[in-house]
């Protein structure tokens, strides 16, 4: 089994190992998918593009989510203000340490809005802050596409399944993830024949 190489555009799925893997098909074998990183990586590669591209796809909470940051976070928030608005996020000074988030990127779950926040200003630590912008930029977009993607322990309809491969194939890395572990293992026919000594 070794990390894939995509050369074939047909690959079916045929089905869910464990509600974590997409086990799925093409002329050349078998492929296993991990399906947070697969759903990972489509999700990186659309909000570093947006960014850039300044589409930004946010939508309303119903409710604006006050966060109470700590003098480090606040510190932090500062700093990515700009970054924060560029991927999707609208977010308000309150008084004193307190932020309302009043919009969220478009494929984040309103209820991960806190976790992900918190996550993204904890990481801009103080080694961080001298750091390049598009460091700093990577890490929030991975951080997103983290909370955003399907986790594992999920069923998934064959679409989704269908849909999570269509994607990654478009994406400009589908074999490995933005944190760079692997996204596709592969059992070719000729792996397969050998296993049963059909060679
Ligand atoms: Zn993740």
């Amino acid at each position: 089994v070794e990390t894939a190489e995509i050369s074939s555009n047909h690959i079916r799925p045929l089905g869910q190992l464990h509600e974590s893997f997409i086990i799925a098909a093409d002329d050349e074998g078998l492929l296993l998918i991990d399906q947070h990183v697969a759903h990972e990586r489509i999700l990186f590669d659309k909000f570093r593009r947006s960014e850039g591209e300044r589409q930004i796809e946010s939508q309303n909470l119903l409710l604006p989510e006050t966060l109470d940051l700590t003098p480090a976070q606040l510190a932090a928030f500062a700093l990515v203000e700009d970054e924060l608005a560029a991927i999707g996020f609208g977010v308000m000074r309150l008084s004193g340490r307190t932020i309302a988030v009043k919009s969220i990127p478009t494929d984040l779950p309103a209820a991960e809005t806190r976790n992900v926040l918190a996550e993204i200003l904890d990481s801009i630590d103080a080694e961080k802050r001298g750091g390049a912008k598009t460091t700093i930029r990577d890490d929030i977009a991975a951080s997103l596409a983290c909370r955003a993607a399907v986790k594992i322990n999920m069923k998934l309809t064959p679409e989704k399944m269908q849909w999570l491969i269509d994607r990654l194939l478009l994406t400009s890395s589908p074999t490995t993830c933005p944190h760079g572990r692997p996204v596709i293992l592969r059992l070719t026919m000729r792996d397969i024949e050998r296993g049963f000594h059909r060679s």
